[in-house]
């Protein structure tokens, strides 16, 4: 009985033993998920969240010693600005935004929703509604912003120089970082080529040029405005077709392309919306077309045959992809301008320097090459402002990999083609039109 009775009372403790050490796995294991669980909530409260990507941060870096940082970032565009923001975010949710300072400087006053670029040509819409101030968009964010012009990079003692706009009391400006976001896109042309007279179609001013212009046309009553269009990519088509819409017989638009396609990037279904449009419109295009020269009012090009032509035009735009600025100092940048980053953004062998949006030369996580888009600026920008967090914080970094959302063009007098494998969407005409302005102007506003 007594042999009976001590078997069961260790086998009763050895129960308690295994059940302790049970429960004691679960609580482990419940802390380890809650810690997960905290900071993908962090990542996601983002109201711009949209690259699905599952992230694990180190919750004891509040116990590491910080001294105040400073963390800077070059290029007012989608991914600067949007970096700046996400930044402010994560930095107030870690109760860390008092002792880290974040700067962005951008050479314009307005932050520019490029997509809205055709309206404000055609005049749909105004100039704040394309375009709103910086200082308002950051306004209680806490991120400094300073108006000017970056010229260099000293590497060694972590400054950019940058020429001050007036409204920033002007002169020149040596700024310290800790931290370097390099986010200056592109330009509206290449800086190299000069051409006076001719229109780029990227910012506030080169849109405002072009309708300025334009009704300096009208008002001489020229008829047709003949214009050309250099480069077939969504700039190109988008805004050939706003004009052809909103100017009817009183507009003659030719559109160059170097490649054997407009819209090489898009997918099928836009392209071929957008090609019947254009056709319906009565736009011309002249596909493998290399311009070979412009000068003042006139385009020379090389066609199918080898031989070259020309023509003369009221209003020459290039529309096609342009290099980045140069920013002296920096010896990071490619040949065509461009910084090749990891999948975590960071630039290559470089410690303290990251890079989004059109100059970021970017392989995600999945192994594709990503596209130089609004859409993937704005979702480096969430990864580049955690990864520089936890750079500084000793949490674990992310890998960016792209989520594609679809795209959408603007084809002119109230209509558009949108096409979203996300979404299971295909849509032209008037639906995708309010798609497009409802979707567009929900992001506009929650900048
Ligand atoms: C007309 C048009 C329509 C578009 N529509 C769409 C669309 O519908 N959907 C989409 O996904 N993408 C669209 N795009 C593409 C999209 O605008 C770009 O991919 C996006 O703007 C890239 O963001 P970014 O931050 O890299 O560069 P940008 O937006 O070009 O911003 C760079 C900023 O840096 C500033 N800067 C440059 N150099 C310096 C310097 N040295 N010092 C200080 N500041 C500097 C520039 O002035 C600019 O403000 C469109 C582009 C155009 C031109």
């Amino acid at each position: 009985m007594a042999g009976t009775s001590f078997f069961m009372v260790s086998n009763v403790l050895v129960l308690v033993l295994v059940l302790l050490l049970l429960v004691l796995l679960l609580v482990l294991m419940m802390i380890e998920q809650w810690e997960r669980n905290w900071a993908t909530l962090i990542v996601m409260s983002n109201p711009s969240f949209s690259s699905g990507f599952i992230a694990s941060f180190n919750p004891s870096f509040t116990s590491l010693n910080w001294s105040e940082k400073r963390i800077c970032i070059v290029g007012g565009g989608f991914g600067g600005l949007y970096t700046a923001l996400n930044l402010a975010k994560y930095l107030e949710a870690k109760g860390k935004s008092k002792e880290t300072s974040v700067t962005l400087i951008s050479d314009s006053e307005r932050f520019v929703y490029s997509p809205f670029l055709y309206e404000l040509v055609t005049g749909e819409l105004q100039d704040w509604e394309v375009a709103p101030v910086y200082t308002d968009v950051l306004k209680g964010t806490g991120v400094k912003f300073l108006q000017g012009k970056a010229q260099s990079v000293d590497k060694i003692n972590k400054t950019i120089s940058v020429d001050l706009a007036s409204l920033s009391g002007g002169g020149k400006q040596e700024v310290s970082y800790d931290k370097l976001i390099l986010a200056t896109g592109g330009n509206s042309k290449d800086e190299k080529e000069g051409e006076p007279g001719v229109f780029g179609f990227r910012s506030l001013e080169d849109a405002k040029k072009l309708r300025a212009r334009l009704a300096g046309l009208k008002f001489a009553n020229k008829k047709p405005i003949k214009i050309a269009v250099v480069g077939g990519g969504y700039p190109g088509i988008e805004l050939s077709c706003s004009l052809a819409a909103n100017m009817k017989k009183n507009v003659d638009i030719t559109i160059f392309q170097r490649g054997d396609k407009i819209l090489p990037r898009a997918n099928l279904y836009n392209r071929i919306v957008a090609t019947q449009r254009l056709a319906e419109l009565g736009v011309k295009k002249f596909l493998r077309t290399e311009v070979v020269e412009i000068k003042d009012d006139s385009v020379s090009w090389k066609q199918n045959n080898g031989a070259v032509a020309e023509d003369k035009f009221d209003i020459i735009i290039r529309a096609s992809s342009s290099r980045p600025s140069v920013l002296n100092g920096l010896d990071v940048q490619e040949e065509d301008g461009r910084i090749h980053v990891n999948d975590m953004l960071k630039v290559k062998e470089e410690e303290d320097l990251y890079a989004v949006g059109d100059i970021a030369r970017c392989i995600d996580s999945s192994g594709s090459p990503v596209p130089s888009t609004a859409q993937i600026a704005m979702q480096q920008a969430e990864v580049a402002a955690w990864n520089v967090v936890a750079d500084l914080t000793g949490g674990v970094p992310l890998t960016f990999r792209r989520q594609d959302l679809g795209e959408m063009l603007s084809l002119g007098g109230y209509t558009a083609s949108l096409s979203s494998k996300a979404f299971g969407l295909q849509l032209d005409d008037k639906l995708a039109h309010l798609l497009r302005r409802e979707w567009n102007e929900g992001a506009a506003s929650s900048c």
